[in-house]
């Protein structure tokens, strides 16, 4: 995440109010949600984490150790790059006068029915380095993320959608969603052909066990998908945080803001801040193992619905 969140709003609380009753009337849930492979999310979380990827700043010996860690992992999963490599480079103007130099990591899982739509998948997988001689892990933000869309690409792989999903790791978020704006200008595959964004950011731990799932109120097309994902997330998933100004409002506080840009449909998942964000003590020992699995699953879920019903875009 870019920016410190305000503590919740009264908005948020009257929608967790109206929701609640459905969750806790729920019958348990008979459908079978996505098998993501548990251990492998941990693995991946704890060595993105790591004190020698070192906060993996964009532009940094960490960001290019933790990318050459994810090109590993891509490959080993199976994935095709989106274009003539999965690095995607970029330069950007970034905050003040300095270019910055990133690298987006994109590959696909070619749709079964539809192979040219596509739902964009998405996490930054860059931190904020090493300040003052300390390393900031980042654990919750974003290996957390990064590591769910890598749990996700592989569920997809071995059950393969209808609709092409494009597998984007973004670089740069920390410095201004550097990595999303650069994708989208211009992007590898025509505007209108992206049904979505799904992005993720901070899914790791959260205290009262709660992911929140924004994108639903300013976007009456991805709200019945929303709510029918509620009723089968394996978490307590709120819908919220997309309305009004200020920064409780988060459609512009991760790489789902540049779509936004963009006119292109999103929903962003992540969790309220904790005392541990953006500090040297993001660490991987303070992931919630049994609620980032949840977490991962249930953006898988949504990912599986959105691929099954996607909504109209409401321009096209
Ligand atoms: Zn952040």
């Amino acid at each position: 995440m870019v920016h410190r969140r305000f503590p919740v709003l009264l908005a948020t609380l009257l929608t967790t109010a109206l929701h609640s009753p459905s969750v806790a009337t729920a019958q348990p849930a008979r459908i079978a949600l996505p098998t993501l492979d548990s251990a492998q999310l941990i693995r991946d979380l704890f060595a993105l984490a790591d004190d020698s990827m070192e906060g993996r700043r964009v532009g940094t010996r960490g960001g290019a150790r933790a990318r050459t860690y994810l090109l590993a992992r891509l490959k080993q999963i199976g994935l095709q790059p989106l274009g003539d490599s999965v690095s995607a480079p970029f330069k950007s103007a970034g905050r003040g006068s300095t270019e910055t130099n990133g690298t987006n990591l994109l590959a696909v899982v070619r749709g079964t029915r539809e192979p040219d739509r596509y739902i964009v998948v998405s996490a930054h997988y860059d931190h904020v380095g090493v300040r003052n001689g300390q390393v900031y892990p980042g654990a919750d933000d974003n290996a957390s993320g990064t590591s769910s869309v890598l749990a996700i690409a592989a569920w997809l792989t071995a059950h393969p959608p209808a609709h092409s999903v494009i597998i984007a790791l973004w670089d740069g978020e920390e410095s201004g969603l550097l990595g999303a704006r650069a994708f989208l200008a211009p992007p590898p595959v025509p505007l209108e052909k992206i049904i979505a964004n799904v992005n993720l950011d901070m899914v790791g731990r959260n205290a009262k066990g709660e992911l929140y799932v924004a994108g639903g109120a300013p976007q009456p097309s991805m709200q019945s998908l929303i709510d029918a994902t509620v009723g089968v997330a394996p978490v307590k998933l709120i819908p919220g945080h997309d309305t009004g100004t200020g920064q409780d409002n988060w459609t512009n506080q991760s790489d789902q803001g540049a779509f936004q840009a963009k006119g292109i449909p999103w929903v962003y998942f992540g969790v309220e801040d904790h005392p541990d964000y953006h500090q040297p003590t993001d660490v991987p020992h303070r992931i919630e193992p049994g609620f980032f699995f949840r977490c991962a699953t249930t953006v898988a879920e949504f990912v599986r619905r959105l691929d099954a019903a996607p909504p109209r875009r409401p321009t096209s």
